[in-house]
């Protein structure tokens, strides 16, 4: 790196050295190449674009999907002294904007995706040199990715009237196949992707099917003195659970828990945020809005009650802990119910998005499901080549016994096919066991052949093997929670595929474990 830029980090950024792939993503952009850079959350992305936006001559223009974050940018691109401006909306100061910018007086331009495609916009740039582009969120541009703004189609005419002006995209968030997109759409060549390592090596994370989850999240938060946050999936949630976990036993008599979420009155939102911030053993239990943006390093556990909505959230949601550096635990409750409310869900996106999303929920299916090493699954899936273990998850630590469950998933299906397709697993377990109950005996269940053909030593595999069915499409249920065939049954019904099943950790185990951290 050449003197000058370094002189530019140091006096107008105050830091000292480059970070990561800060580096190489300056000098390329420098040397006037095209470029995406992948970087996680906190890895110093705006660094980026901003500093060469400083070194070089001419103006930077920064497309943004969002006003709020193009604000935050801009105050503190100008309070580092940088001559920055936005035209959004909500901006007044337009006329301002476009005197100093045809003045050459503006180092950093912020414009959303619409207005920078414009005809108008367009002419603007003609009236004064531009250094370069950067494109901020550029995962919004791939129907592939999970938050695809058709605005982003738009910017390739403008990337292309300017041809010998660098363009750099940036994002935290792209799997494999929403890179190849970025790459594409915005054209920019293979060899100027840059990915920044993921790994968070100090994060445990872990994964439990949910089995009386008030008491499970009870029992991980009164191991864990430290800040918290717990993710539920709903508003109601989120006040539900604070209620239950300030009965738990805390330093100071109970355990002091609040929640938040974006139905509350802002100035009580406001208030537990700042109480959060300033505590050093408060849980917060809220919807994942919680934590964008608030800056609190010593987060010692996150916990999702229930299934995130990707990958890449859950690798941003779990990574809101331990920014210190210091050990902190992630931790992954899920039910098979999360997953058929999500392909409900998906036949009610547009077509062409569906089979993004039904990427997303198979890449979290292989997360929750898999006996091997979590961070290699998470790793693996932004583009990285990690060890086979990393001795810091829960199946590293404890490696899970992995049963062959074909024979019970067969007699499973089996049941839900003879009792006609309509009643919950208790029901099922219950003719499977060859329980004589009013219900058994009233639809005449115990005179089918299914009833009473699980042994003793089977009956614990067929609830995790009912999760492990769904999950696969084998099993579907209806709207009231009633189990039916699905269209992976008939394979296994058949013999034709085997399932081999995860057995997760006892509980006793669990305990002792939590109890040596
Ligand atoms: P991102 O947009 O990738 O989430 P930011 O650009 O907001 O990350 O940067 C995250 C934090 O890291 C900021 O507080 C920023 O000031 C800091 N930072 C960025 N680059 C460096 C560096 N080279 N040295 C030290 N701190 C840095
Ligand atoms: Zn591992």
């Amino acid at each position: 790196m050449t003197q000058p830029i370094l002189d530019v980090l140091h006096d107008t950024f105050g830091f000292s050295a480059f970070r990561g792939v800060q580096d190489q993503v300056v000098s390329r952009v420098m040397a006037g190449r095209n470029t995406l850079a992948i970087m996680p959350t906190g890895a110093g992305k705006s660094l980026c674009y901003q500093l060469p936006a400083v070194a070089l001559d001419g103006c930077c223009v920064v497309i943004s999907p969002l006003i709020a974050l193009m604000h935050d940018q801009l105050r503190a691109a100008t309070a580092l002294g940088i001559r920055a401006a936005s035209l959004t909306s909500v901006d007044a100061d337009w006329q301002e904007t476009q005197d100093r910018f045809r003045a050459g007086e503006l180092d950093l331009l912020y414009v959303a995706p619409e207005r920078a495609s414009s005809e108008g916009f367009r002419n603007l740039l003609g009236r004064a040199p531009i250094s370069m582009f950067a494109i901020d969120e550029a995962h919004c541009v791939s129907e592939w990715g999970h938050d695809f703004r058709p605005d982003y189609r738009l910017l390739r005419p403008l990337l292309d009237s300017f041809p010998d002006r660098p363009r750099l995209a940036l994002t935290a968030t792209a799997d494999a196949h929403t890179r190849e997109d970025i790459l594409k759409q915005l054209g920019i060549e293979r060899d100027g992707m840059i990915i920044a390592g993921f790994d968070r090596p100090n994060i445990r994370y872990a994964v439990h099917p949910r089995d009386g989850l008030t008491r499970q999240i009870g029992d991980l938060v009164s191991a864990n003195p430290g800040p918290g946050i717990v993710y539920a999936q709903t508003r109601a949630g989120t006040e539900k659970l604070a209620e239950q976990l300030a009965k738990l036993p805390g330093p100071g008599g109970k355990r002091q828990v609040r929640a938040y979420h974006a139905g509350m009155p802002p100035e009580v939102r406001r208030a537990n945020q700042d109480a959060f911030i300033a505590s050093e053993d408060m849980v917060m239990c809220a919807t994942v809005a919680f934590g964008m943006g608030i800056d609190k390093p010593d987060v010692r556990f996150v916990v999702h009650a229930g299934l995130p909505k990707s990958i890449e959230g859950y690798y941003q949601e779990s990574g809101r802990a331990g920014r210190d550096g210091e050990p902190a635990e992630a931790h992954l409750f899920w039910g098979a119910d999360d997953f058929a409310r999500a392909r409900m869900r998906i036949g009610e996106i547009e077509p062409e998005r569906q089979a993004g999303e039904r990427a997303r929920i198979s890449a979290l299916g292989a997360l929750v499901e898999t006996g091997s090493c979590r961070r290699a699954i998470l790793l693996r899936h932004f583009g990285e080549s990690p060890p086979e273990t990393c001795g810091n998850c829960d199946n590293c630590l404890n490696p899970p016994a992995s049963v062959d469950a074909t024979q019970t998933a067969r007699k499973l299906l089996s049941a839900v096919y003879r009792t006609g397709q309509s009643f919950g697993i208790g029901h099922l377990e219950a003719v499977l066991r060859g329980q004589t109950n009013d219900k058994v005996t009233q639809r005449g269940h115990d005179r089918l052949s299914v009833f009473g053909i699980v042994q003793d030593d089977e009956v614990a595999l067929i609830k995790p093997v009912a999760r492990a069915l769904l999950l696969r499409d084998a099993l579907d249920t209806n709207e009231h929670g009633g189990l039916m065939l699905g269209p992976g049954a008939r394979a296994i019904l058949r013999d034709e595929v085997q399932l081999s099943l995860v057995l997760p950790p006892k509980r006793a185990k669990r305990g002792r474990r939590g109890s040596d951290d």
